[in-house]
């Protein structure tokens, strides 16, 4: 398989430091609000890559982290903690907001189809690995205390910049409007590793530690959560694009300076979701969530198929156009499955199935091509082959699209077939008023229900006067229709 690899700016060979175990890691939420779906196109893809490399047969294990204390308003370690603004928002512990939107944030998931990782950590309960990695770096001078933090010095690094070529000027995050700049700094861009000056009084969650009682920097959670649970070699990470710097660029210098040796082998950044005005984000307070796409009409399988629908690497406009037509062609897509009729007995035909599997493999070889895996999908519908076939593709590939195909198309052959039993069971009297049973009488008085119902009401007139024309005359009742013969 080909990945883009943002660290080295290639397309590169995907090859795994051991073939028997892929190790991935992924940032996980800021739990102090819902994610948005903006969040949830980074995790969705990634799910994506989970599920492929296991297609492809790959043992996969995936760590995730929950970040529940550290993550300030700025990435660059200003402000105050984004946990404390969510309690002080909702009146609530900084815990009582963790447990809410880490739940949350897996319900989301969940109605994605995204695969809950096989770890998930909240970064309070690995603060020994935290001050492991930093007491190390302290040794080792790649870190200094200076006015109650620890801080990584940058300057110590031959390379600290990995993945664009901006210029510092630009990466000045430090400098933000709005948030003083750190004095105690020995160089911009270095980053906190612990704080124990904590410019809120309120901060919630402290710990002892070397340095004096305080909690970790953003970045170290990621570095020590992902050594801790997939020891020092890493062959992918991912995460959204706004990580790359600052929060990418700093695991890359701790866990390198940490170990002595190159960490991580690939490095996967998705492109965000856009709105008309610019990037979907929690802090501008303006943005999508599952819910809000349910209490709307959606189904959020149908945000998925959207998602799948453009590349990874391309920043994604949202619209509720855009979301109009994946609903659209996902309800088309149901309903052409839910039409397919196996028949009983046969098994798929090998041969058309490999060539089926052969598009799908090479759209998504290709650097997790999920539109041309979509498009491979579409053909198996299009495909000179039988219906058996047809669905165990469909069933194939949907263990990596993720858009519970099968299911659904089951669903709504068993809701079609309920649909057409009720309208044949509804009740409707055909009353003789003499008492006469007459079965061509009644199939015309049923026809002309139908018609009704389907609001043909020329042939149902026509009905009518067919009857007339036999003496029958009609008095429609609720419930039913009475006739005599006049
Ligand atoms: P956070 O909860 O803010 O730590 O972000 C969780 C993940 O969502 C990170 O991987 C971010 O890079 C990613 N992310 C944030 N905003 C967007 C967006 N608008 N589109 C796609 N991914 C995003
Ligand atoms: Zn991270």
């Amino acid at each position: 398989m080909i990945l883009y690899n943002s660290a080295s700016r290639k397309r590169e060979e995907f090859i795994p430091n051991d073939p028997s175990l892929v190790k991935m890691y992924t940032c996980g939420p800021t739990v102090y609000h819902y994610a948005h779906i903006g969040n949830l196109r980074s995790y969705l893809m990634e799910d994506v890559l989970e599920k492929y490399l296991r297609y492809l047969g790959y043992n996969v294990k995936r760590v995730m982290n929950i970040t529940d204390v550290g993550h300030l308003t700025s990435d660059a370690d200003e402000g105050e903690d984004k946990m404390l603004k969510g309690a002080r928002r909702e009146h609530k512990s900084v815990l009582e907001i963790a447990r809410f939107y880490t739940d949350a944030f897996f319900e989301d998931c969940r109605k994605l189809n995204i695969k809950r990782p096989d770890v998930v950590s909240p970064a309070t309960e690995n603060i020994d690995e935290y001050i492991k990695i930093i007491q190390k770096l302290m040794d080792t001078g790649y870190a200094y205390f200076a006015g109650g933090n620890v801080y990584f010095d940058t300057s110590k690094l031959e390379k600290y910049y990995i993945f664009n070529d901006f210029n510092e000027e630009d990466l000045a995050v430090g400098v933000r409007e709005g948030v003083e700049e750190d004095t105690n700094k020995r160089n911009k861009n270095d980053f906190v590793l612990w704080f124990t000056k904590s410019k809120f009084e309120d901060q919630a969650l402290k710990w002892d530690s070397p340095w004096g009682v305080g909690y970790p920097g953003w970045h170290i959670e990621c570095s020590g959560i992902s050594m801790r649970y997939l020891g020092e070699d890493l062959d992918i990470h991912c995460g959204g694009i706004d990580n790359a710097f600052p929060h990418h660029t700093n695991e890359i210098a701790q866990s390198e300076s940490y170990l002595g040796h190159k960490w991580c082998n690939y490095w996967m950044h998705v492109l965000h979701l856009n709105t008309t005005s610019g990037k979907m984000s929690k802090s501008s307070g303006e943005f999508l969530t599952v819910s809000l796409l349910e209490e709307k009409g959606y189904d959020p399988l149908a945000y998925r198929l959207f998602c799948l629908q453009s590349h990874y690497r391309k920043a994604l406009v949202f619209s509720w156009e855009n979301l109009d037509n994946a609903q659209g062609a996902y309800r088309k897509l149901i309903a052409k499955i839910a039409a397919l009729q196996p028949a009983e007995g046969q098994t798929p035909d090998g041969n058309a199935l490999e060539a089926m599997r052969e598009k799908f493999r090479t759209a998504l070889d290709n650097d997790l091509n999920t539109s041309l895996a979509v498009t491979a999908l579409y053909d198996v519908l299009k495909a000179k082959t039988d219906a058996v076939t047809k669905l165990a593709a469909i069933g194939e590939f949907d263990s990596v699209l993720g858009l519970d195909l099968l299911k659904k198309a089951e669903e709504k052959r068993r809701s079609d077939q309920k649909a057409a039993q009720a309208a044949a069971q509804t009740e409707f009297a055909i009353i003789a008023e003499d008492g006469a049973e007459d079965a061509e009488i009644s199939a015309l008085l049923l026809a002309r229900r139908d018609a009704k119902k389907a609001k043909n009401f020329v042939e149902a007139d026509r009905i009518r006067d067919e009857l007339g024309a036999r003496g029958v005359e009609l008095t429609d009742i609720p419930g039913g229709v009475k006739w005599k013969k006049v």
